[in-house]
């Protein structure tokens, strides 16, 4: 069996390098992390090659005695995780989820409720384009001007106006937790199924570091790839009550054959989230933005909400010369890589925007604790003064990227 590099070296050439510059950056976009060794080698393994339609014990393939036993650990660990009565793992990714979630809750045309995408929320909660802007009603709501909280008051008042089937709770840019007990009181009161995704922080919720929102939403959907640090893909959890519904919603309703290559690193995923190591990261992870936060304040810089509750940091350039865009290119000649990301009342476009989100999950699974993470925040303030010395910053990340080497049996 010939090896990648003589198969295909142009694909194989680009993979080396893009191994190198994980390798040689440091990666802070809020939405990615590393994968334990493990988890690559489950997804890189002969489950690419097995059809598995259904669910384990009830399949359409023969064959699927070994993936049943992958995907019922897969299920049971990341039941055990969050304290849920009923997973489903097969979801390709989060938007997946979201979809089939919300095709088991709702029928085209239903009204639902969630958080402007332009105030941190995500596409499939509503964006007008995407399929939940298409199938569905959607009203938004929003984050307060001055606190840049979400505004509770508006979510009640806008639940009672426009009795919504299901109001969403979740974010893809916002540092601080979320009141799902509020989300739940509120949902009740207006007869809404209550949906939270937790892509983003179910890293934190893992490790008993952020409020689990499984005892308080009717269905709860994740990635598997964010703060949890596992493959990409997606997973929903639900009650009993819902289970058979969101079971056939995914399959056969938005899915074919499920990912078993991906189920399999899920389940390796699910089972190092539960350790101890896993909790220690986590910390280092919060710990790092809450530096971040504060360095990049002291440094004259805004930050949304005056700092963070979880493993991001919203940087306000509302006020600033520098754009969003203009900001990200700047870090990514040092080496180091974020995001542009539009703020609440951005008045810069969506392609500009005026805000960075940058996360601190991936420089946490790389190694990186206080000294660490003071260091960075030190070199992303000082790339974006006016008059940066770029070279000297560059040099720096390469100092910090050198101290914890990535993936160093690969090559
Ligand atoms: N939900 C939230 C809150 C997200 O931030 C994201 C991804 O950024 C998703 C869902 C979608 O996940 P995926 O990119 O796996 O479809």
């Amino acid at each position: 069996d010939a090896e990648l590099s003589t198969v295909d070296p142009e694909v194989s050439r680009a993979l080396a390098a893009e191994l190198a510059r994980q390798r040689g950056t440091l990666e802070m976009i809020a939405s990615e992390n590393f994968a334990p060794f493990a988890v690559l080698e489950a997804q890189g393994s002969v489950l690419t090659n097995k059809y598995a339609e259904g669910y384990p014990g009830r399949r359409y393939y023969g064959g699927c005695e070994h993936v049943d036993v992958i995907e019922q650990l897969a299920i049971e660990r990341v039941k055990a995780l969050f304290g849920a009565e009923h997973a489903n793992v097969q979801p390709h990714s989060g938007a997946q989820a979201n979809a089939a979630a919300m095709s088991a809750l709702l029928e085209p045309g239903d009204t639902i409720l969630g958080l402007d995408l332009a105030h941190g929320g995500h596409l499939t909660h509503g964006m007008r384009i995407n399929f939940s802007g298409r199938l569905y009603n959607v009203v938004a709501y929003h984050v307060d001007k001055d606190t840049g909280l979400v505004d509770m008051a508006e979510v009640e008042q806008l639940a009672k106006e426009h009795k919504p089937k299901l109001i969403v709770a979740g974010w893809s840019a916002y540092p601080r937790h979320l009141d799902f007990a509020r989300f739940k009181e509120i949902a009740e009161a207006t007869g809404a199924k209550l949906m939270v995704d937790m892509a983003h922080f179910a890293g934190l919720v893992a490790a008993g570091l952020h409020p689990n929102p499984v005892p308080f939403a009717d269905v709860v959907t994740t990635t598997t790839h964010k703060t949890l640090g596992g493959p990409r893909g997606g997973v929903i959890l639900t009650g009993k009550d819902l289970a058979k519904k969101i079971n056939s919603s995914v399959f056969p309703g938005q899915q074919g054959g499920p990912l078993e290559h991906v189920i399999a690193a899920k389940a390796v995923a699910f089972k190092i989230a539960a350790s101890e190591e896993f909790k220690e990261r986590q910390q280092r992870t919060l710990d790092g933005a809450r530096i971040l936060a504060e360095r990049l304040l002291g440094a004259g810089f805004t930050v949304l909400t005056g700092g963070t509750d979880v493993h991001l940091v919203l940087v306000d350039l509302r006020e600033s010369t520098l754009d969003g865009q203009q900001a990200e290119d700047l870090l990514h000649s040092a080496g180091i890589t974020v995001n542009r990301n539009a703020v609440p009342f951005d008045p810069r476009p969506p392609m500009v925007t005026s805000g960075l989100r940058i996360g601190t999950a991936a420089l946490a699974s790389r190694g990186f604790g206080t000294v660490e993470f003071t260091e960075v925040s030190d070199v992303i303030a000082e790339v974006l003064h006016p008059g940066a010395d770029l070279a000297g910053a560059r040099a720096r990340v390469e100092a910090l990227a050198g101290k914890y080497p990535l993936y160093p049996g690969l090559s």
